[in-house]
């Protein structure tokens, strides 16, 4: 499939957070010329920001904002969602089902520019509820979306938006690609403040017990409910790869890690990294989400002949070092992120 020229414009959405961050300073560092990055937050907010990197503040739930961003793109990449973990996305299912403004404007405004290619970020959150209600999941495919029964919310505003893109293709023939994402964790990830995800939030409590002396830790729910967690790096990899396969124009795929763990599997290894162990005490009546879901790869092995492989313990090293320097630069009034 033909790839861009180096100086052809990409656009990035929701470039001032975790993800779309990554996505830009691998596409910098992969010689690409032209990039416009935007995100509605004050650039200082955001989690990284790249040299010579068209960096704009703009609020793409606006149309006229969308069009602005838009303009001479040739691939669109479509990352920006008001969204968070799971205490995030119980308690605001407004913005989250609000984000659907995002979408909407961006994939017409791509439309009526001609650009040649739109990526939309699905979840696994759009996949049906009832067929995750034991931690010892099956792992979903990609047909497990359908009859639907999506987490409330969050995840009816993703499979609502990738109909979107599938009609713009049916349709109108814009080329757009879908990849569900599964849990992604890594440095440059929000950590701390209420939109954390659990990757994160371990790593931050086991951080802080040991700074602070303590002995506890607290989880959210009995701790045996089950995910499985892709690596940053892998995911960025995977939005490369998805958006330019012929064979996936328009065809929602799982972007995730097939390693399955439970809660309590992810605090032994966050723990182990912190060499300490701590007495843990449950929060049943916190946010949970469903009792479990994993990623079955069998179609982005077969298309792809590649799916995400870094081992959790190796990325989640890597992630906990990180928010350790993190925590310490905050302790010293340094701005971090969060
Ligand atoms: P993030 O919160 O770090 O980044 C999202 C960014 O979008 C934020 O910087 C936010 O300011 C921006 N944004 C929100 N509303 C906006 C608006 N109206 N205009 C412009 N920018 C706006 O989240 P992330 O983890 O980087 O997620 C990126 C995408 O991947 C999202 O679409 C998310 O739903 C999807 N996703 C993420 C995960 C995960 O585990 N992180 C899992 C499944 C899907």
């Amino acid at each position: 499939m033909s790839e861009i020229g180096k100086s052809d414009l990409i656009v990035v959405g929701g470039a001032g957070g975790f993800i779309a961050g990554a996505l830009v300073r691998s596409f910098h560092d992969r010689g690409f010329l032209r990039i416009r990055a935007v995100d509605k937050k004050p650039l200082p907010e955001w989690y990284q920001q790249v040299p010579g990197v068209e960096s704009l503040c703009l609020d793409l739930s606006d149309e006229q904002a969308c069009r602005r961003t838009v303009e001479g793109a040739a691939e669109v990449y479509n990352l920006a969602a008001d969204m968070g973990g799971m205490g995030f996305i119980e308690h605001n299912r407004i913005e989250c089902l609000r984000s659907i403004l995002i979408n909407t404007h961006m994939i017409e405004s791509s439309w009526r520019a001609g650009v040649q290619r739109f990526f939309f970020s699905s979840s696994a959150c759009a996949y049906n509820t009832d067929l995750q209600k034991d931690p010892r999941v099956r792992a979903l495919k990609e047909a497990d979306a359908y009859p639907a029964m999506a987490e409330r919310g969050y995840g009816w505003e993703k499979l609502m938006s990738e109909m979107f893109c599938q009609e713009y293709w049916a349709e109108r023939g814009l080329e757009t690609h879908i990849a569900r994402f599964h849990n992604v964790y890594g440095p440059h990830g929000t950590w701390d403040g209420g939109r954390e995800k659990a990757p994160a939030a371990m790593c931050r409590k086991v951080i802080e017990a040991r700074d602070k002396g303590q002995a506890e830790i607290e989880i959210w729910g009995d701790g045996s409910q089950t995910r499985s967690f892709m690596y940053i790096d892998d995911c960025v990899r995977g939005i490369d790869l998805v958006m330019h396969e012929e064979k996936l124009i328009a065809t929602p795929i799982n972007l995730g890690s097939s390693e399955l763990v439970s809660i309590n599997q992810l605090v032994d290894i966050a723990e182990r990294i912190g060499g300490v162990k701590l007495r843990r005490t449950y929060k049943r009546d916190a946010p949970r989400g469903v009792a479990g879901r994993n990623s079955d790869n069998t179609m982005i092995k077969s298309v792809l002949g590649w799916e995400p492989s870094t081992p959790l313990a190796q990325g989640l090293e890597k992630t906990y070092r990180w928010i350790e320097r993190q925590y310490q630069d905050r302790k010293a009034g340094k701005r971090t992120v969060s």
